[in-house]
């Protein structure tokens, strides 16, 4: 079973919104299950559209506390009100930009557990790290950091989504050999830590309908993450369809 989520980033208008939701709606994801994370205040918008069908949605951040006095953050019951059933953690983005922590992500992927939406975490490194051959050791850490905290029960049920930096966003996807190769990886990690290394790996990175055949049958990786092309209805039917 292969997965493919779209990550919306913070894009969308409530009036576009709509013909792509509709398009999601009526895609045939058969041996496929199909996601989207979408901002915030669409959430509403993506459960009215898509409650009746076998697309599921999310959103692409969540607090790492609890409901109370944090002006801003939005909680994890609150994604239950709107009928998440994933929500994405740790993306580069917010690690770059809003300087999320491998300990937050660890407090976040709790949250989620704790209502049963299931997290997406997402791991990778930066063109910097691979260039002076730290990737290994960048995914260890990442894993590693998380597990120690929550115990490798509390990973049981996440997908981990591989997106190294110099993917995302740059039309540069990764090769079949590098997937291979950090997904392979991640399972030895994970078993080391005593989690499933079985868990679903989904690659993330400048996926296209051109490229996502070779990509998602490369061994190990169980879909995609796909953040610009998922703002293209059809862009997005063809990277389900050669799912
Ligand atoms: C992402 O944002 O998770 C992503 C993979 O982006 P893109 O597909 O645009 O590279």
């Amino acid at each position: 079973m292969k997965w493919v989520i779209g990550n919306w980033k913070s894009n969308g208008a409530w009036s576009q919104n709509e013909a792509l939701l509709v398009a999601l709606k009526a895609l045939v994801c058969e041996n496929t299950r199909v996601g989207v994370c979408v901002p915030f205040p669409y959430l509403a918008q993506a459960q009215r559209m898509l409650q009746e069908s076998k697309v599921l949605w999310g959103a692409q951040n969540v607090s790492p506390f609890g409901p109370g006095a944090y002006t801003g953050e939005v909680h994890a019951e609150m994604l239950c009100d709107f009928g998440c059933r994933l929500t994405i953690v740790g993306h580069s983005e917010r690690r770059q930009y809003f300087g999320e922590t491998n300990a937050q992500i660890a407090e976040k992927i709790q949250r989620l557990n704790a209502v049963a939406i299931t997290p997406i975490w997402c791991v990778g490194e930066t063109l910097e790290e691979r260039e002076r051959g730290a990737w290994q050791d960048v995914l260890r850490q990442q894993i590693v950091e998380v597990v120690e905290i929550v115990g490798a029960a509390a990973v049981e049920n996440v997908l981990i989504a591989y997106e190294p930096v110099w993917a995302i966003g740059t039309g540069r996807n990764a090769t079949p050999e590098d997937v291979a190769a950090a997904h392979g990886w991640l399972r030895t990690v994970l078993s080391e830590v005593g989690a499933r290394s079985d868990l679903p790996i989904l690659y993330g990175g400048s996926v296209k309908g051109g490229n996502a055949a070779e990509l998602f049958t490369v061994e190990g990786c169980d879909g995609g993450l796909i953040g610009g092309a998922s703002l293209s209805a059809m862009e997005f039917a063809a990277i389900v369809a050669a799912a």
